[in-house]
């Protein structure tokens, strides 16, 4: 499908070729799917996840753990450990660098739309597809086989409580800018600007 459109100005110039998704066994699981994405029959970005959220299902880009260096050792530990891994030296588990409204940042987007409308449009196609899945999964019953991703069929789906609560703030304070009818550019380095108004 061709991305392109001019909305607010912004434009989408991307094609995605090819939308693949794998979804988890457990109906329980807030992890619906993992997906990826083919851009310009030329570049795949894998690990985009679809997460079922209070307002429905929402994509998350693939994204990394933050983590910062021991002072004493200079060791790498994630955000909210206690102590460092490597000299076991206490740390403030609330060090996290924090949104405009204080709450912890904990995980940064790899790969992501740099403006509101590919976002968008990225988005759409990939719920699109991801109902698709679910479709033809319960259409088939018994007979449905999951596509292979080969390495793919390895990643865990298990999926962390703090990175979920942190996705569906990130997709409420969206849909709060959404309402208030300001749709700013996606910043780069999500981790510490995005979400910052
Ligand atoms: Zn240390």
């Amino acid at each position: 499908m061709q991305l392109d459109g001019e909305t607010s100005g912004q434009t989408s110039r991307i094609q995605i070729t090819e939308i693949r998704v794998k979804l988890t066994d457990d109906p329980r699981n807030k992890l619906k799917a993992y997906c990826s994405v083919t851009i310009d029959d030329a570049f795949v970005v894998r690990d985009l996840k679809i997460i079922e959220g209070s307002k429905g299902p929402f994509v998350a880009m693939p994204s990394r753990k933050l983590a910062d260096h021991c002072a004493r050792c200079g060791h790498k530990n994630h955000m909210r450990a206690s102590f460092c891994n490597q000299c076991g030296g206490g740390l403030d588990p609330d060090r996290a660098p924090r949104d405009d409204r204080g709450r912890a940042r904990l995980h940064a987007d790899l790969a992501h739309p740099i403006n509101s409308q590919t976002r968008i449009e990225l988005h759409k196609a990939v719920v699109r597809a991801y109902y698709e899945e679910v479709e033809a999964m319960s259409r088939a019953g018994a007979n449905y086989r999951p596509k292979s991703f080969d390495d793919f069929d390895h990643l865990s789906d298990m999926i962390d409580v703090d990175y979920l609560e942190e996705l569906e703030r990130r997709q409420e304070e969206r849909e709060r800018r959404r309402r208030e009818g300001s749709a700013p550019a996606e910043r780069t380095g999500g981790a510490h600007t995005e979400g910052a108004s």
